[in-house]
């Protein structure tokens, strides 16, 4: 389900606008168009996973936002920009309600229910390229900006290269985090089996970072930060989508 964004309507528009310019700068050869691409079926399925979602909340910002809830807005506005860019998607969820299995009683078994069958729609989702997207939460209460992490699957160091430069492009310039890989401890990026790219896009321990994840105006940004990424990597050396 697509949200209708009301006083948004005029930067979507804008968005929309600015994510065709990127696609048109993004893509070297201008006979390779997306509608091109699209036609010749090469163009994979961006699978927007939004974090957490049912009985697991996430990190609780310091306004008192659900990552969950953050996550699944980025994703929709981010899923709303690939449909008007003619980018093929899929998310992981929808809304903030997720079905459990009545016989699983334990928190734990839900949660891994849930991871299990979230890994088992990307792995199931032919030419899949996943973009899970979380935000930050750490002691240090000083600590801000977005950063992104990258499973073991080929091409993942350069899906994360590619969201890391256009996240920071947008939300602060002078970030100097590198993309990383990811602990190993986390169950989808784990064991999922195509490109992946887990974004924090900030702290929600930050006052003032939480404070502009709260907004409609910043949570586009974001996506369209996300969108962008995403077209850069598409037009990157070392995929199979030229
Ligand atoms: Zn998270």
């Amino acid at each position: 389900m697509i949200k209708v964004f009301r006083l948004e309507s005029v930067l979507l528009v804008l968005c929309f606008l600015a994510a065709v310019a990127a696609a048109a700068l993004c893509l070297r050869a201008p006979e390779k168009s997306l509608s091109a691409a699209a036609e010749s079926e090469k163009l994979p399925i961006l699978v927007i996973d939004p974090g957490h979602g049912g009985e697991d909340g996430g990190a609780v910002s310091v306004t008192g936002t659900h990552e969950s809830v953050i996550n699944l807005d980025i994703s929709t506005r981010t899923a709303a920009l690939a449909g008007l860019t003619g980018l093929p998607y899929r998310m992981t969820r929808m809304s903030e309600d997720i079905d459990y299995p009545s016989e699983l009683k334990k928190v734990s078994q839900r949660k891994l229910f849930d991871q299990q069958s979230r890994v088992s729609f990307i792995n199931g989702t032919d030419g899949a390229i996943l973009l899970s997207i979380h935000q930050n939460f750490f002691p240090k209460k000083s600590a801000h900006g977005p950063q992104a992490f990258y499973a073991k699957t080929a091409g993942s160091d350069i899906l994360a290269g590619c969201m890391a430069k256009s996240l920071d492009a947008a939300l602060l310039p002078e970030n100097t985090r590198e993309a990383k890989p990811i602990a190993p401890k986390i169950y989808l990026m784990k064991n999922v089996n195509c490109p992946a790219v887990l974004v924090e896009c900030g702290f929600l321990s930050n006052a003032g970072e939480a404070r502009l994840l709260d907004t409609g105006a910043y949570r586009l940004r974001v996506a369209m930060s996300l969108t962008s990424g995403y077209l850069s990597y598409l037009n990157s050396k070392g995929n199979n989508y030229q």
